[in-house]
């Protein structure tokens, strides 16, 4: 509960901070300050990931991911996270890689990765980030047979002993002090890369440095998904939109949000409002976006009473968990949290381009 509710605030921080990175005449000081505030939220935002890990199923939205062009975007945010006495260098492959992924994730493993490498160079030094492919044979014990792409973060910092190299993966596992490390970061990463059928290899010597390289099976299949190039393109519409959701906070945002890209937006703060405004402006309304968890009436059953009334109407649903489902509970008994499979979920924090383009996408479908 506490994360849903720090989803919520991160998501308003971080939507405005990107909606003022995008407005024109600014000061250099003001735009290092604005990548600053963002930057920390992503950290923030990962932290908050890791904690879910822990006490809810992490469930993972996987799609075909360029992982060059991913690294390209992220970095200039990765360099906020460093000092300027650390050297960033960004060496992919020519090679294209697509891997099928959940971004966010990929970005979460990346962001913690360097975090720690940042932490392991108190004093300055040199971080490479790399891609490359490899082809397991299969005679790796544990590791099935195929081409992967690697993902390469070495740094020249500390390094590790033996005794170290073995328990940086426990879960809360630190050797730095109180308020520096919570010991997740490692956790997490081990975690995301397991559920994407990768393996993690960590090569360190003290005083010679780190280098972890992630394995991520790699797809021949479909293209990749849109680069930050291709989000800036994002379009908006005149269409009007039933917003629900219960903060009034991430309400506020996610109208400004819509508003500023030309739609119409209609508002409640409950199940019940929903339904209530959607009879009210039935002839108006040709797309829902929906809170999952709300109170008086969930996504769901909103969805279920205006599509008697408005048959195909497109949606869109947003969640602030992982997983809804607490932990344990028997997968057949599940309560599905949306009327059926093919529709779309946004997870929270939400990002204003990502709405925006799956908005579009499912209008235009
Ligand atoms: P935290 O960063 O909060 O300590 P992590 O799970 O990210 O937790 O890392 C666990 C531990 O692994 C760190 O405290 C550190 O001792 C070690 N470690 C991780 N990355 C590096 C690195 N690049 N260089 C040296 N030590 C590292
Ligand atoms: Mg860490």
């Amino acid at each position: 509960g506490i994360a849903h509710d720090f989803n919520n605030i991160l998501t308003v921080i971080k939507s405005y901070g990107q909606m003022l990175q995008k407005k024109g005449m600014k000061s250099e000081d003001e735009t290092r300050f604005i990548e600053q505030i963002l930057a920390s939220t992503h950290k923030a935002t990962a932290l908050t990931r890791g904690l879910l890990a822990f006490s809810r199923k992490q469930t993972i939205e996987p799609r075909p991911v360029c992982l060059n062009p991913l690294i390209a975007d992220m970095k200039d945010m990765l360099e906020r996270i460093i000092d300027e006495s650390i050297e960033l260098i960004v060496d992919t492959a020519e090679e294209e890689l697509v891997v099928i992924a959940d971004k966010v994730q990929i970005e979460h493993v990346l962001i913690n990765l360097v975090t720690n490498a940042k932490d392991a160079m108190p004093e300055g030094g040199r971080l490479v980030i790399s891609t490359s492919a490899v082809e397991l044979t299969g005679s790796e014990e544990g590791r099935v047979a195929g081409r992967y792409a690697v993902l390469t973060i070495s740094d020249t910092g500390t390094g590790m002993d033996r005794q170290t190299k073995e328990r940086i993966f426990d879960p809360f596992f630190t050797t730095k002090d109180i308020g520096k490390g919570t010991g997740l970061g490692l956790s997490l990463v081990y975690g995301i890369i397991n559920q994407h059928k990768g393996y993690i290899d960590v090569r360190s010597e003290p005083g010679r440095g780190t280098a972890f390289d992630i394995l991520l099976p790699l797809s021949s299949e479909r293209p990749c998904e849109l680069t930050k190039e291709g989000m800036r393109a994002t379009k908006g519409g005149t269409e009007t939109i039933l917003l629900a959701e219960d903060d009034s906070d991430v309400r506020r945002l996610l109208s400004d949000v819509l508003t500023g890209a030309g739609y119409r937006v209609i508002a409640a703060g409950d199940g019940d409002e929903a339904v209530k405004r959607f009879i009210d402006n039935k002839n108006h309304i040709s797309f829902l976006l929906l809170d999952v968890k709300m109170p008086k009436k969930n996504g769901k059953s909103v969805y279920e009473e205006i599509s008697k009334m408005a048959t195909g109407i497109k949606v869109l649903f947003m969640s602030g968990y992982a997983s809804e489902e607490p932990e344990g509970r028997a997968e057949t008994s599940h309560e599905p949290i949306l009327p059926n499979e093919e529709m779309e979920l946004l997870y929270k924090p939400l990002v204003p381009d990502e709405i925006l383009e799956r908005i579009r996408k499912i209008l235009d479908t």
